[in-house]
């Protein structure tokens, strides 16, 4: 409780960023902040949508995506899939397009990065639409793998970002 007080505490709202009417949740103090850091990543592990051994690889987004999901895939003893922004990656990719809360956005994975039947955790900072969860998860069935569960640490209210995941598990921490 402490805890989540103290993680609350760290995001910071800013209004008008990256445009005008949108309120913008910061992250970054929380990753810079020892405390914060180990609070949100011991937080994403306990509040795993499915348990540890029901998935074999995290994949996260770019970028907040990339600041703890490698931490916590290295923490569950997995791999990290990248979800990049459209051309980053060398070939062979599959990329999908979508909707953004502020915009139009296209990501990527790299095929070899899943193998077929592969079980994959989505993580990212913050669910809005669901838009780039949505996806990640198209992409990751794309390769051949299977999603088993979201992990977010935070999610926006009053935006129906979930029910676009459909039936899969998803966890908030
Ligand atoms: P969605 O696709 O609409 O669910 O938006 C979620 C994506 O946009 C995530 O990758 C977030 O990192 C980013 N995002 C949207 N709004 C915010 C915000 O207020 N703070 C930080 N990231 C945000």
């Amino acid at each position: 409780e402490q805890d989540a007080r103290y993680l609350i505490s760290l995001i910071r709202s800013v209004p008008g960023f990256p445009k005008a009417g949108v309120l913008f949740r910061d992250f970054m103090p929380v990753i810079n902040d020892p405390r914060g850091l180990r609070i949100m990543l011991r937080a994403l592990r306990l509040a795993l949508p499915v348990p540890e051994d029901s998935f074999d690889s995290v994949a996260g987004l770019e970028a907040r995506g990339f600041l703890f999901g490698p931490a916590l895939a290295a923490n569950l003893g997995k791999g990290f899939i990248a979800v990049r922004k459209a051309g980053k990656l060398p070939p062979q990719t599959v990329r999908e397009e979508y909707s953004l809360e502020y915009g139009q956005a296209q990501v990527e994975v790299e095929v070899s990065a899943i193998t077929p039947g592969e079980r994959v955790l989505i993580v990212d900072d913050l669910i809005a639409t669901g838009g780039s969860a949505k996806a990640a998860a198209d992409l990751v069935e794309r390769c051949g793998g299977t999603v088993a569960g979201f992990s977010f640490v935070m999610g926006l209210d009053g935006l129906e970002g979930t029910a676009s995941l459909g039936p899969i598990p998803r966890a908030r921490s």
